[in-house]
C-alpha cells in the first residue's frame, strides 16, 4: 500500500482501481482525506487506515478511473444555446426533416412577442441527413415567422437567418462579402438564401446589439449563462466527466464561471480558453491584464488563448490548397475552385501568436484544412524560434483529423505542438465530409498511432456538447474501434490501445492543461476525482466501450452524480 498517513474520510474498497500511473499499475481501493487521495493499495490495507468517522464505499467490483477530462468543449455557449433556443439538432436526436425543424420555429412564433429575436440550434451537416437533403431557407422561415428575426445555427459555421433578421443587419443581396466570411447568394436569381458563413455571421450578432453578449446567436446575462453551464454539466458529469477545457467568448461567461465558482456551484473544473480574435473580447485585453495562462486555482483557471484560423468543416468553410469535390447539395459552390475560408490574415495571426507566446499563455490556434495547418505551425515556428520558450504546450485544435503528413507531423513534434483531434467528428460526420473532400484527404485520417510513434503527445476533444455529447468513454471506443455511426471502421490501422486511449482522456488532458501535478491519474497528493464505471474498459470488446456506464462521478472525493438504480450504499 502507499499512504500518506492521514485518516481518510472516504475509503473505496472492493474495485478495480486502473490508476493510470506510470506504469498503469491496478489497485482495489482508494483512501481520500480533505478531497485528496491519500492511500492506494488493497482492500484490506486501505480498511486498515480506517477511523472512527471513515466513510466506506464497497464498490463490488466495480471500476474505478481517474475523472476524465474533455481539453475541448463549448460548455458555456452549447449549454446556454441548449436551454434557450428552439432546438432542431437532429444528431443524437429525432429531426428527420426540414419540416419538422420549421414546424419547431413555429411552434415557438407562437409563444414569443413578435419582433423578439428567435434562436434555432441545430447539428452540423444537417443538410446531408435531412429528408431534403437541404438545410430550411429563409423563405421557409419567413413564411412561419414574417414578425420576428430568425437565426439558425448548424454548427459554428452556418447561419440561416430569415428575412427580417437580414433585414436588421442591413444585409442585403447587394451587400459584399465581408473578409473571411461569406453572404450566400442563389447563383441563378441573386437572392439571399438566408444562409450566412463564418464571419458573415458576425453581421448578424451585431444586429442583435453590439453591447449584448451572445452565445453562438443566443442573447443571453449572467443567469442564462450560469443556467447553460449547470445544465450542460449535468449530462457531462454523468459520463464521468469531471475538468473540461471551455472555448468562452464574452465577458458574461467568465462572469458567470467565476459567479458558480465563488457559490461553490461550479459543477466542473473548468479551465478557460479565451477566445480573441471574432470575438467581443479584444486581442489587447488579456494582454493589458497581465495575467498569464495558468491563473487561477484548481476549480476554475486560466487555460490559455483560443483563435481560429480557417471556416469548420461542418460549414465546408474548413481551408484547403484543393478545392473541395463538386457537391449536388451545395449549388452556390458548384461552379467555383472553392477551398474554404481563412478567417485570420497572416499578419494578424502570427503577431497575435507571437504576443501572446511571449506574454506567457498558452495559444490554441484552430486549424481544420491543410492550409490552416500550414499557417498554424508557421506562426507558431516564427513565434517560437523568435522567442524560444520551454514547455509552452501550445496547441492545434482539429490538427490530426485529416491532412496528416510526415512533414507535418515532424514540424508539430519539434516544435513542441499537441494535436487536438476530434474523434467526435470521425464517429459523427464521416460521411458528408468524405463526399466533399474526398477519400484521398482521408488517407491516415485521425492517425492517432501515426501520431503517438512519431513522439507526439496526442489529447482529443468533443467539441461538445451540443452538436456531440461530452462522453470521452465514446471516445475510447472510437479510438479503439474506429467506428463510425454507421459502424464503418475508419483507417483501422490507426487504431490505439484502451490504455493508451484511456491515458489520452486522463493524464494526458490533465498535462495539456499543465495539471499533470495535481490530476489525471490516481497518485497520492492528487485530487480525489473519479469516474466509478460498471465494468472496466480495459477488458471491453472496444465497440462497446462507449456503452459502459458511469455509475458515480466524484469530484473532491465527493458524488457529484449517482445513476439511478446504481447507488452503493455507504457504511461507517
Ligand atoms: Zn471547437
Amino acid at each position: 500500500m502507499q499512504n500518506l498517513n492521514a485518516i481518510p474520510d472516504l475509503v473505496l474498497v472492493n474495485g478495480t482501481v486502473l490508476t493510470v500511473d506510470g506504469s498503469n499499475s491496478v489497485a482495489e481501493a482508494v483512501g481520500v482525506t480533505a478531497g485528496l487521495i491519500t492511500a492506494i493499495g488493497s482492500t484490506n490495507d486501505v480498511l486498515s487506515l480506517r477511523g472512527p468517522k471513515t466513510k466506506v464505499i464497497d464498490l463490488e467490483g466495480r471500476t474505478l478511473i481517474p475523472g476524465l477530462i474533455d481539453p475541448h468543449v463549448h460548455l458555456a455557449d452549447h449549454g446556454t444555446s441548449m436551454v434557450m433556443a428552439v432546438d432542431v439538432r437532429d444528431l443524437y436526436r429525432d429531426i428527420t426533416s426540414v419540416t419538422h425543424m420549421v414546424d419547431r420555429v413555429r411552434d415557438r412564433v407562437k409563444t414569443t412577442a413578435e419582433g423578439t429575436w428567435l434562436y434555432g440550434f441545430g447539428s452540423p451537416l444537417a443538410d446531408r441527413r435531412m429528408a431534403e437533403k437541404r438545410l430550411p431557407t429563409r423563405s421557409e422561415l419567413d413564411a412561419v415567422a414574417p414578425k420576428h428575426p430568425v437565426v439558425l445555427t448548424f454548427g459554428a459555421h452556418v447561419f440561416i437567418a430569415n428575412s427580417v433578421a437580414l433585414n436588421l443587419a442591413k444585409i442585403t443581396k447587394d451587400t459584399p462579402d465581408p473578409e473571411g466570411g461569406e453572404i450566400q447568394r442563389d447563383p441563378e436569381t441573386g437572392e439571399l438564401t438566408g444562409k450566412l458563413l463564418e464571419r458573415a455571421q458576425l453581421l448578424v450578432r451585431a444586429a442583435i446589439g453590439p453591447e449584448i453578449p451572445v452565445a453562438y446567436s443566443v442573447k443571453t446575462d449572467y443567469h442564462h449563462l450560469k443556467a447553460g453551464i449547470t445544465f450542460a454539466s449535468q449530462s457531462a458529469l454523468s459520463r464521468g466527466v469531471t475538468s473540461v477545457h471551455d472555448m468562452v467568448m464574452t465577458n458574461v461567461a467568465i462572469r458567470a464561471y467565476q459567479e458558480l465558482a465563488e457559490e461553490d456551484a461550479l459543477p466542473l473544473r473548468t479551465s478557460l480558453l479565451i477566445r480573441i480574435i471574432e470575438s467581443p473580447i479584444k486581442p489587447e485585453s488579456l494582454l493589458n491584464l497581465g495575467f498569464y495562462s495558468g491563473f487561477g486555482n484548481s476549480m476554475l483557471r486560466l487555460g490559455g488563448v483560443k483563435m481560429s484560423i480557417d471556416g469548420g468543416i461542418t460549414g465546408k468553410a474548413a481551408a484547403f490548397y484543393d478545392p473541395y469535390l463538386p457537391d449536388e447539395h451545395d449549388p452556390a459552390h458548384e461552379h467555383e475552385c472553392y477551398c474554404g475560408i481563412i478567417r485570420i490574415p497572416t499578419e494578424e495571426l502570427e503577431s497575435t501568436v507571437d504576443a501572446y507566446h511571449r506574454a506567457g499563455h498558452r495559444v490554441c490556434v484552430h486549424a481544420i484544412g491543410d492550409r490552416a495547418a500550414d499557417m498554424a505551425l508557421a506562426a507558431f515556428d516564427a513565434a517560437i524560434t523568435a522567442h524560444p520558450r520551454d514547455d509552452h504546450r501550445h496547441r492545434i485544435e482539429h490538427f490530426g483529423n485529416w491532412a496528416l503528413t510526415p512533414e507535418r507531423i515532424e514540424k508539430a513534434r519539434r516544435l513542441g505542438i499537441v494535436p487536438v483531434p476530434n474523434l467526435s467528428f470521425m464517429h459523427s460526420i464521416m460521411p458528408p465530409v468524405r463526399s466533399f473532400i474526398g477519400t484521398d484527404r482521408l488517407k491516415g485520417a485521425f492517425g492517432l498511432k501515426t501520431m503517438l510513434d512519431a513522439g507526439l503527445r496526442v489529447i482529443t476533444g468533443s467539441d461538445g456538447p451540443g452538436f456531440f455529447p461530452t462522453d470521452p468513454l465514446r471516445d475510447i471506443g472510437i479510438a479503439t474501434s474506429r467506428r463510425t455511426l454507421e459502424g464503418d471502421a475508419v483507417e483501422p490501422q490507426e487504431a490505439i490501445s484502451a490504455v493508451q486511449a484511456l491515458r489520452m482522456m486522463t493524464i494526458d488532458a490533465a498535462w495539456s492543461g499543465f495539471e499533470e501535478d495535481e490530476k489525471g491519474s490516481i497518485e497520492l497528493g492528487k485530487l480525489a476525482d473519479f469516474a466509478i464505471l460498471e465494468r472496466n474498459p480495459l477488458e471491453t470488446a472496444f465497440e462497446d466501450i462507449g456503452s459502459i456506464e458511469v455509475d458515480a462521478t466524484l469530484i473532491n472525493g465527493k458524488f457529484v452524480f449517482q445513476r439511478a438504480g446504481a447507488e452503493m450504499a455507504a457504511r461507517a
